[in-house]
């Protein structure tokens, strides 16, 4: 579903040029649970952000779904990602004067994919928030605000969920509650999940998990045996 071959990203900041992604080729597959692991200022934001089309590689070919993305012009690009690709970020970014269910429907609104679109009401329903639909984000806690997000971003009836630190702002109720929601799309809907987190028990809950190490894949691990995300050490 994504293939990188040999890809490089640099940013520019006037004369100095940092070096992030230094030549990585990979292979991911539809429907996986991906974890992208690593410590911080390794470069996972960087990959997930290329990976996803947020942004562009300073060399080397990105493919998904059968598109060349290094061949897109931006403004094809943004289309690429409105039809495809569902984003979840730490900070959930909700529009603070639209109710729960309004802000799932600007996800739905962005989506150019309309067929086997689940309902809004379907999609409150399985994370658990049929109740709380109506209730502007100021009403409700970080995980139920998280889990809006999610509702957003499956509004728009994604291909593949991109999550950066879904959890990193949220106590550990929450925080396993939102993992066992993304471990229930990727099992109900078939959805590819990439997920990016610091955290080594996190990716316990994937099977497939990505190390990177200064901006190289250290090591790509296959686990047939995910763990559930009630049960890992969060400590
Ligand atoms: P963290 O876990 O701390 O978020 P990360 O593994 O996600 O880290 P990145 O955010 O990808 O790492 O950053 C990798 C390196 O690239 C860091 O040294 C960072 O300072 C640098 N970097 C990231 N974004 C930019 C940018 N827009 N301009 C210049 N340098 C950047």
């Amino acid at each position: 579903i994504i293939e990188l071959k040999n890809v490089r990203k640099s940013y520019i900041t006037g004369d100095l040029e940092t070096p992030v992604l230094k030549g990585i080729d990979i292979i991911l597959d539809k429907g996986d649970f991906i974890v992208i692991l690593g410590p911080s200022g390794s470069g996972k934001t960087t990959f997930l952000n290329i990976i996803s089309g947020l942004d562009k590689a300073s060399e080397g070919d990105v493919f998904i779904l059968g598109s060349n993305l290094t061949l897109l012009k931006d403004s094809h690009l943004t289309k690429f990602r409105r039809r495809n690709v569902g984003f979840i970020f730490q900070q959930y970014n909700l529009l603070t004067n639209l109710t729960a269910k309004e802000n799932a429907e600007v996800g739905e609104n962005l989506s150019s994919n309309k067929e086997n679109a689940m309902s809004i009401e379907d999609i409150f329903t399985t994370i658990g928030m049929a109740e709380q639909m109506n209730k502007y984000p100021h009403q409700m806690s970080g995980g139920q605000q998280q889990r809006v997000s999610i509702a957003r971003a499956l509004a728009k009836n994604p291909n593949i969920l991109f999550a950066d630190e879904p959890t990193g702002a949220l106590d550990e109720e929450m925080g396993r509650k939102v993992l066992e929601i993304l471990v229930k799309v990727n099992r109900e809907y078939k959805t590819t999940i990439v997920v990016v987190t610091h955290n080594p028990n996190i990716a316990k809950i994937a099977n497939t998990v990505i190390n990177i190490k200064n901006g190289l894949i250290d090591s790509l691990e296959h686990n047939d045996t995910p763990a559930d995300p009630r049960t890992i050490d969060w400590s």
